[in-house]
Parts: C-alpha cells; sequence; structure tokens
C-alpha cells in the first residue's frame, strides 16, 4: 500500500469534490474565458473528465436486482483512472507466470485432476449468471486453475482467471456448495472490478500529489500501469468489497442452483481453521466479525433464486447445511 490510507467514506467525498470541480471547471471553459485557461489545466480538466465519466455499466445492477435478489451501490468512477483492459492483461500475464513456476515446482494440477473437473464443473454452472454483473464477462477468457500447495487460498483475478489452492479444499473438507461460494465470492471481486478502484485509489494517494501539482505526471501513471500484475497478488479488498463480494458471490450460486445457506458453514470452517494460523486468504479478505450474520441477513433474497434453480418451492428446500 503506498501513501495514506483513506477510507471508503473519504474516497466517496473525494470523488463528490472531483465531481463538483470539474462542472465548474467544465463550465468556465465553455462560458468565460477558454483562451485564458493554459493548456495545461485544459488537459488536467480532460484527464479527470475522463476518468469521472466513463461507463458506468454497473447500473444494471439494481434495474437486475430489482426484479428478484441482492442490491448493491454502484461501483467507484475512480476506477476508470485504470484502463480495464491494460489491467486484465497485466493479470493474465501474471496468471501464466504463476502457472509456470507452479509447473516447475510439478505443483500444477494436470487437466483431469478429479478436483480440477470438479471445480471447472462448479464455474461452468456459475459463468452464465455473471454477465448480469458485468456485461464485459461475457468476452472474459475465463480459466481455472487448481494449485497443488497446501494454503487456504483462492483467487479469481480481473479478467476471469480463476486459482485454487488445494488447501482451501482439502483443509476446509469443502463441500461443492462450499466451493461455489468462494468462487462466487471471487468471481464478485473480478466483476465488480474490486481490484481496479483499489489500484486506482493507490495511484491517486500514492502519485496525487505529483500528479496533480505538476498536472502532466502521465509518465508516472504509465509507468506504474506496468506494475499491475505485480500488485494484484498483494491487494487487500476493503471490508465494503468484501461485504458486496458476498452479497455477490451468494447471488450468483443461488441462481446456479448451489444451497447459498453453506456460505455460513463456510465461513464457521474459515473461522475454525484461523484459530490455528490465520488462512491466506483471510490475509487479503478482511471480513468483519458479522460476516455470518450478514449473510444470514440476505438469505431471504437469495433463497427464493436457489429454489427456482432446483426446481423447489421455499417450503420444500433441501435440508439446511448450517443447523
Ligand atoms: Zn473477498
Amino acid at each position: 500500500m503506498i501513501g495514506l490510507e483513506l477510507s471508503d467514506e473519504d474516497w466517496f467525498k473525494i470523488e463528490t469534490r472531483l465531481q463538483n470541480g470539474l462542472t465548474v471547471l467544465s463550465t468556465l471553459m465553455r462560458f468565460s474565458a477558454p483562451k485564458k485557461i493554459s493548456l495545461k489545466a485544459g488537459l488536467l480538466i480532460s484527464l479527470m473528465s475522463l476518468l469521472l465519466t466513463g461507463p458506468v455499466f454497473a447500473q444494471n445492477s439494481r434495474s437486475a436486482a430489482a426484479e428478484e435478489g441482492v442490491v448493491v451501490d454502484k461501483p467507484s468512477r475512480l476506477r476508470n483512472l485504470v484502463p480495464a483492459d491494460q489491467l486484465e492483461r497485466s493479470a493474465a500475464q501474471q496468471f501464466v507466470q504463476m502457472k509456470r513456476q507452479a509447473a516447475q515446482k510439478n505443483a500444477l494440477a494436470g487437466d483431469d485432476h478429479p478436483q480440477l473437473v470438479r471445480l471447472k464443473t462448479i464455474a461452468n454452472r456459475l459463468l452464465p449468471h455473471t454477465a448480469r454483473w458485468n456485461p464485459r464477462a461475457k468476452d472474459w477468457p475465463w480459466e481455472v486453475q487448481l494449485f497443488n500447495a497446501s494454503a487456504i487460498n483462492a483467487f479469481c483475478m480481473p479478467g476471469g482467471k480463476i486459482g485454487f489452492y488445494m488447501g482451501i479444499l482439502e483443509r476446509l473438507a469443502l463441500t461443492d456448495d462450499e466451493v461455489a461460494m468462494i468462487m462466487g465470492h471471487e468471481m464478485a471481486h473480478a466483476l465488480r472490478e474490486h481490484s481496479r478502484e483499489r489500484l486506482a485509489k493507490n495511484q491517486l494517494t500514492g502519485i496525487g500529489a505529483s500528479v496533480l501539482s505538476s498536472v502532466l505526471g502521465l509518465g508516472d501513471m504509465g509507468r506504474m500501469a506496468m506494475d499491475y500484475g505485480a500488485q494484484l497478488t498483494m491487494l487487500k479488498f476493503s471490508r465494503d468489497d468484501e461485504s458486496e463480494a458476498d452479497l455477490i458471490g451468494l447471488d450468483i450460486a443461488a441462481r446456479a442452483g448451489f444451497d447459498p445457506r453453506a456460505g455460513i458453514t463456510l465461513w464457521r470452517k474459515m473461522g475454525a481453521a484461523s484459530k490455528n494460523a490465520p488462512p491466506q486468504w483471510l490475509s487479503t479478505h478482511p471480513s468483519g466479525n458479522n460476516r455470518i450474520a450478514e449473510i444470514d441477513r440476505h438469505l431471504d433474497q437469495v433463497l427464493p433464486l436457489y429454489a427456482k434453480a432446483i426446481g423447489r418451492t421455499l417450503d420444500t428446500l433441501p435440508p439446511d447445511p448450517s443447523l
């Protein structure tokens, strides 16, 4: 993490101020004395306009969710500071590198490994329900790999590169429903571009001052863009991102016919495992103590999706795994 740490609330204030400032500046540009505004200021305004007015596709999450399922907020427009295609390309390169390193240590599961086959089967059921959270997901080159390492860890990189560690499957003895909860959660981070937003915010806090004072710190931005891949594996999500990923993950999994009540059994297992040594997964996915309560509180929104997916009614659901 570079520079100072700002909370999501701080970022919201900054974004609002930037947006207000922009409106004033662009009005000035248009109506008063455009010639008096320097080239640098003009470029800064264009740059900031670009950042703050980029495509906002997640608006569909609200209208889509209005039918049924979970409801989440709009994503921060600050993420437009990091170009999505560039980030996804970096992630894909990073993934290739991880696979190569694992293969050298004989720690990359072969295509016919039963646990990898199982992961792919679960992923294929979840994938049709991802596009409602990010239309571009339809075009992502999704991929699932299994790393033979004992860490309790799993991830989904921007652009849909999914990795599971053997440790999370075996040490937590995950059921298919629980695997779907983790995979849905990880997919949600990618779909909602949480890494992109976090990198954009890091970039702004890290180089904000120098960029804004010299205005044309574009060279710096370009240089920092090269490091996305390296930063991705260390990136820590915020608690807000975690809650959002939990809810969207539940939604995706329930629509695919996985029991959302497995979210509760999963987090109990994760909690028990963290008593000995904190799972690696928890170091990048900070959780509030109320995670299970939050999932429980949202079950009413996702159990109908699950019931529909498996052709049952709410009264005839399979036994609750969390009881
Ligand atoms: Zn997470």
